[in-house]
């Protein structure tokens, strides 16, 4: 019988990869739902080639676009945010979670509410909301399969291992775009500069959000969400190569490294036929080849995402969701050109700073309402403070 999957983001950079390793054996799989935003080119090509049921975009203004593109074909079609939710409620036996954002936590949650597997690139579902994505998964008896490269990395080092055998966890980060540049030329770094990755392939967000360390700041945080670890037993450690994608450290002081080439068909793979390993089609690493693999620790003053992050930890209650908000928030002034590249940490510390005082962030109890109701807020906060130059 062919698996159920559906996969939202299914334009995005993972979404087109998830897709890849599922154009490659169309028989083994049923696509239920795609799901895109203003692409509708690729949507609607991707839908038709696979045979989905149904093709969402996430903009309501979009449905008579797509709706043109697949008349005739059968397909239903599907747009805004209910829209992402009833597609998340189809049954699927493998969902991908691949949506860039916050907006990937709502169809995510009921997307567990099936209790079968989600497969979860979205790190920002853990960081925003991460006790009750796993209360959700538990509850009805789903798999919340880890994507992010490192994260699928860190639970193939576990397979067989007891957490509590685990002395600390270490992750790569390859430095981004900007890791040779000197501090001073920083301040000045151009859009296009931080949107091309020396290693990977990523969508642009991210990119961006690589260049600043906010991508491994969010990291650290979906580590400690995800595997049940201490802050303090989180190691961030760049990697320029990005062969290594994480270690595991055990009380007896081995360390079990995932090595492999940065390619997220790898991770997305390794989700998909979980518990079995089957061929992918990624580059082998050649080791006689590559020669040598380097390390060094991070520098805080380059990269202050990386102490916000522990300050994120520290605070707990509903500070991930407003870090992310004011993250993405200040990462769409920099994209629109209204603040520097070095400015989009002070906006998110300044967020931070000010919602908790005044909102109270680290007290507030954790549902799903409140992390919605604090992204939005978030949001606003920093705009305001953007707006008002207190930065
Ligand atoms: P992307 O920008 O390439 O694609 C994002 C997808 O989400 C697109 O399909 C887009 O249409 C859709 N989308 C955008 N805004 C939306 C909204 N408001 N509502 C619903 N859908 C929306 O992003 P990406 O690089 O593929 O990243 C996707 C997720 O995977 C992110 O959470 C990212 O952190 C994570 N991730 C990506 C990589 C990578 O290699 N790209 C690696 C690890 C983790
Ligand atoms: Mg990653």
């Amino acid at each position: 019988m062919p698996r159920k999957v559906s996969i939202f983001g299914a334009t995005g950079s993972i979404g087109q990869s998830t897709l890849d390793l599922i154009a490659r054996d169309p028989s083994a799989y049923d696509v239920v739902a795609l799901t895109g935003g203003r692409n509708l080119d690729q949507l609607a090509a991707d839908a038709v080639r696979l045979g989905a049921k149904r093709a969402v975009t996430c903009y309501d203004s979009h449905y008579h676009d797509l709706k043109n593109r697949l008349s005739g074909t059968g397909i239903e079609v599907a747009a805004g945010a209910n829209a992402l939710e009833d597609a998340a409620m189809m049954p699927a036996d493998w969902t991908m979670s691949a949506i860039i954002g916050a907006a990937g936590l709502v169809p995510g949650m009921r997307a567990l509410e099936q209790g079968n597997t989600l497969a979860l690139a979205n790190k920002e579902t853990l960081v925003c909301a991460g006790p009750l994505v796993l209360e959700q998964a538990q509850k009805h008896n789903a798999t919340l399969m880890p994507v992010d490269s490192e994260h699928s990395a860190v639970f193939q080092a576990l397979v067989g291992e007891d957490i509590s055998a685990v002395e600390r966890i270490i992750i790569t980060a390859s430095g981004g775009a900007f890791r040779d540049w000197p501090m001073d030329k920083l301040a000045n770094a151009t859009l296009a500069q931080a949107s091309s990755h020396p290693n990977w392939d990523m969508g642009q967000r991210i990119t961006i959000d690589s260049a600043s360390m906010f991508n491994k700041a969010l990291e650290v945080i979906e580590t400690h969400e995800y595997f049940d670890v201490t802050p303090d037993q989180i190691e961030v450690l760049v990697h320029p190569e990005s062969m290594v994608h994480a270690l595991v450290g055990f009380n007896d002081g081995a360390l079990m490294a995932h090595l492999g080439a940065p390619d997220m068909r790898h991770a997305i793979g390794y989700a998909l036929n979980h518990p079995n390993r089957e061929k992918l089609p990624v580059e082998r690493l050649d080791l006689a080849k590559l020669g040598a693999l380097t390390f060094k620790a991070p520098d805080e003053v380059r990269y202050p995402a990386l102490r916000l992050a522990r300050q994120v930890m520290d605070m707990g209650g509903l500070a991930g969701a407003a870090f992310n908000a004011a993250k993405e928030r200040a990462l769409d002034a920099f994209i629109a050109g209204d603040i520097g590249f070095l400015q989009m940490a002070d906006v998110v510390e300044a967020t931070l700073a000010q919602m908790s005082s005044a909102d109270g962030l680290e007290n507030a109890t954790l549902s799903l309402d409140n992390v919605l109701q604090i992204d939005q807020l978030a949001r606003v906060r920093a705009a305001e403070i953007m707006n008002t130059s207190l930065v």
